[in-house]
């Protein structure tokens, strides 16, 4: 086949283009050579977000849809990056393997109930915090001894591996109470339904979630004594201060424009008591 030149120069583009894309791998780059997400996600018009596929509310996947809080504050995220709704891959991210997801380039970012602290930002960097949590327990409606962390003596706990959970149950009652660690929270909800746990404990809005389900209508209480602070964050590529800044100014304006209380009234209703003042303000 003879090509024009204008057609073969057009050719050697496309398989230049190729072959950078194919050498890129993990850590491409967008045109003009930033390897920063906010170039890359505009330019590739594609964005890959870890989120929870199991925590109703917060981030479900059911069916071929995603469902809950962090999911519409990764689609308003990605609509901020330019990115179209459709081109959102989203990927599970169990608790234990968001930081490793994030530093082998496997999603682009991470939102999924995920708390901000010093340990993790040694493997990446985050955003916000777009929202705070407080760890509480889930216990069975007709259950009256689980009044607060204080009556945990003796008592059978579930909560998930690499949680900020897990770990203060750990370090807060380490004597006191038997913890079992599952990979996600659905699988301490099964348990805490059929007696094999006696709480569930981890953030107060996770919990809300599946105390909403209606597999779980009626059966399940948030017991309301939250103890501790759980800053929720985006996480990134660490070092990656741009995308960082820039999803800073994104969450300000999902706060100010309405959109994070709305998505919150949205996945939540009147069944979570959402603070007056948005978090980024804390920063
Ligand atoms: N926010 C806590 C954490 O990041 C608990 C919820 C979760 O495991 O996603 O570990």
């Amino acid at each position: 086949m003879r090509l024009s030149p204008v057609l073969r120069a057009g050719a050697l583009v496309a398989t230049l283009a190729l072959a950078v894309t194919a050498c890129g791998g993990k850590s491409q780059q967008a045109a003009g050579g930033s390897d920063s997400l906010v170039d890359r996600a505009k330019a590739d018009n594609k964005l890959t977000v870890g989120i929870k596929f199991d925590q109703p509310g917060l981030g479900l996947k059911t069916g071929d849809g995603y469902t809950g809080f962090d999911v519409d504050v990764a689609k308003y995220i990605a609509k901020k990056l330019g990115v179209d709704e459709k081109n959102i891959v989203f990927k599970q991210a169990p608790s234990a393997q968001r930081e490793d997801l994030i530093a082998q380039g496997d999603v682009d970012l991470v939102i999924a109930t995920y708390t901000i602290n010093d340990k993790r930002k040694q493997k990446v960097s985050f955003a916000g915090p777009y929202f705070v949590a407080g760890q509480d327990l889930l216990v069975k409606t007709e259950n009256t001894d689980i009044t607060g962390p204080e009556t945990l003596n003796g008592k059978k706990l579930c909560s998930v591996t690499g949680s900020t959970s897990a770990q203060n149950i750990q370090t807060k009652f380490a004597n006191k109470v038997a913890l079992q660690q599952y990979g996600g929270y659905s699988e301490c909800v099964t348990g805490l339904l059929n007696g094999a746990i006696d709480a569930l404990s981890t953030d107060d809005i996770i919990l809300q979630g599946y105390a909403n389900a209606d597999a779980n209508k009626g059966k399940l209480k948030v017991v309301g004594k939250p103890f501790s602070n759980e800053p929720y964050g985006i996480g990134l590529k660490k070092g990656d201060t741009k995308t960082q800044q820039a999803l800073d100014g994104y969450i300000q304006e999902m706060e100010k424009d309405g959109s994070w209380s709305a998505a919150l009234k949205k996945n939540f209703g009147d069944s979570y008591k959402v603070p007056a003042e948005p978090p980024i303000t804390e920063k």
